[in-house]
């Protein structure tokens, strides 16, 4: 990799831009690393360089990018934080510090896990562009992982699955987040890595081009007749390791996940799309209840497309989405609306039902429909801001507003849990109710099976809206059971 590329790669997106500053922390970077090489033997400077670069094709800003060629300088070598802020400035120096405490995680098993967790979330919390160049270094790391140890690969790994690839879904970075995903599938399960790969890029090869070929030559003539230009029909690769996901959980063989034949036509315009509808639906027989407009009703993560199952050539399912330039590039940049993400009790399908932030992100998008200005803006935007992440002892993460207590966090878990409550142990010490929570803290909450509902007094400290509800109408109001049992002796 040379900063050359890395340069190139960035002016495509930002042409204007002065790009003094890349070389510079180039430069620098280079200085501080001299001497040092990485397991691979190769110059250790390739490393950032590479995160770097992974940066500028994610279209990252400057700033993350020069952060993302000097975050490992104050970690391995002499130069400190305060070197990088006197010649780079406070954004990028607190970029690299974010970076530089992520890396530091004492822990190990679970606890490492949960720790590893917490702080990516209040790094998140911090800057969300630290999370990107996390992903961007890790991508890298997975990529030259041979050179290490099988135990150490291994941990990389499955980290990498439990904890990165999830985020980066939450976030939309579907690119990084399906190589890391592959990569990790390869070292962790290597075996089946192999017969799915073997399957997919060599046995079944052919038969899909074949079949694609056919399929689009009708397209071809159809649009043709219908005066439709400036398409592009794709055929749709899917990942490995989400193959393999699907055969594990719902136990189907390959063939039948396989069998789904998926193709993407992008076009123009939207009436252009309604129009491939119609034209698709006229050659085959549409598959009922397949059907779904995601352009009228996008999805609750902003995603849009039209999407339509039809009975090909011989019988053979054919799946179509259907979008626009734009909308194929929003997608690269949706938010996964099945990440495990712990909000209460709900299923996360109805848009309010979303935390806040995540709704903040898809207004963004509504508002920024190139995928650049909306990578932009949620990378500078405070989204985070007034939001505190707090843990479960499972590791689970909850979102609440600032100045939240354990009352919030307890009707955040379960209204049960918050009717029940009669303590809490905040980071290991036992703490009163009414005690604020701040951003990566460990809640604890005890409860009692007999009590008989919150008290009053809570909503003195409550925070969220939720929880002050559940109190209000969970409360034993005494005078009102007065009243109740004067009327019910007349
Ligand atoms: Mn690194």
């Amino acid at each position: 990799m040379t900063i050359e590329r890395i340069i190139k790669k960035f002016t495509d997106n930002n042409p204007e831009a002065d790009t003094n500053l890349l070389r510079l922390a180039y430069e620098f970077a280079e200085k501080a690393h001299e001497g040092q090489t990485r397991k691979s033997g190769e110059p250790y400077i390739q490393h950032p360089l590479h995160t770097a670069f992974v940066l500028a094709e994610i279209k990252s800003d400057l700033p993350t990018i020069v952060a993302g060629i000097l975050h490992d300088v104050p970690e391995d070598t002499a130069i400190t934080l305060e070197d990088i802020k006197k010649n780079f400035g406070d954004e990028v120096g607190n970029l690299v510090a974010g970076i530089t405490k992520l890396g530091k995680i004492k822990y190990r098993g679970v606890e490492r896990y949960r720790e590893n967790l917490r702080k990516m979330f209040v790094a998140m919390a911090d800057d969300l562009r630290i999370i990107y160049i996390k992903f961007a270094d890790r991508l890298h790391n997975l990529r030259t992982l041979e050179a290490l140890p099988e135990a150490k690969r291994e941990r990389i790994a499955k980290e990498t699955l439990e904890i990165y690839a999830p985020i980066a879904g939450l976030l939309g970075v579907w690119r990084l987040k399906w190589q890391m995903e592959d990569i990790c599938f390869k070292i962790l399960y290597p075996d089946d890595f192999k017969k799915l790969e073997y399957k997919y890029e060599v046995e079944k090869k052919a038969e899909r081009n074949q079949f694609f070929q056919r399929i689009k030559k009708i397209i071809d003539q159809e649009f043709l007749k219908n005066h439709i230009n400036n398409y592009q029909i794709e055929y749709r690769f899917k990942h490995l390791y989400s193959i393999w996901q699907k055969m594990q959980q719902k136990e189907r063989k390959f063939d039948e996940i396989y069998d789904v034949f998926a193709l993407r036509i992008i076009v123009p315009n939207i009436p252009d799309c309604y129009k491939t509808l119609g034209i698709i639906h006229t050659i085959w027989k549409p598959k009922i209840n397949r059907f779904k407009d995601y352009i009228a009703v996008p999805k609750p993560n902003g995603y849009r497309s039209l999407h339509t199952t039809v009975f090909g050539l011989g019988g053979k399912a054919v799946e179509f989405q259907i979008r626009t330039p734009e909308m194929n590039e929003e997608s690269h940049y949706g938010i996964a609306a099945h990440w495990h993400y712990k909000h209460g009790q709900k299923g996360g399908l109805n848009p309010e039902d979303q935390p806040q932030w995540v709704q903040k992100i898809l207004e963004i998008k509504r508002d920024n429909k190139d995928a650049q200005h909306f990578v932009q803006e949620i990378q500078s935007s405070n989204i985070f801001q007034n939001r505190i992440f707090v843990f479960s002892p499972k590791g689970d993460a909850f979102e609440l507003p600032e100045h939240s207590t354990s009352v919030d966090f307890a009707y955040a878990v379960h209204t049960d849990i918050g009717n029940k409550l009669t303590g809490v142990i905040i980071n290991d010490q036992i703490s009163p109710l009414e005690q604020e929570l701040k951003n990566g803290d460990l809640v604890e909450v005890v409860i009692d099976k007999k009590r008989p509902g919150p008290s009053s007094n809570w909503l003195k400290f409550a925070q969220t809206k939720h929880a002050r509800e559940m109190i209000e109408k969970n409360t034993q109001n005494p005078i009102f059971g007065r009243i109740k049992n004067y009327f019910s002796k007349e």
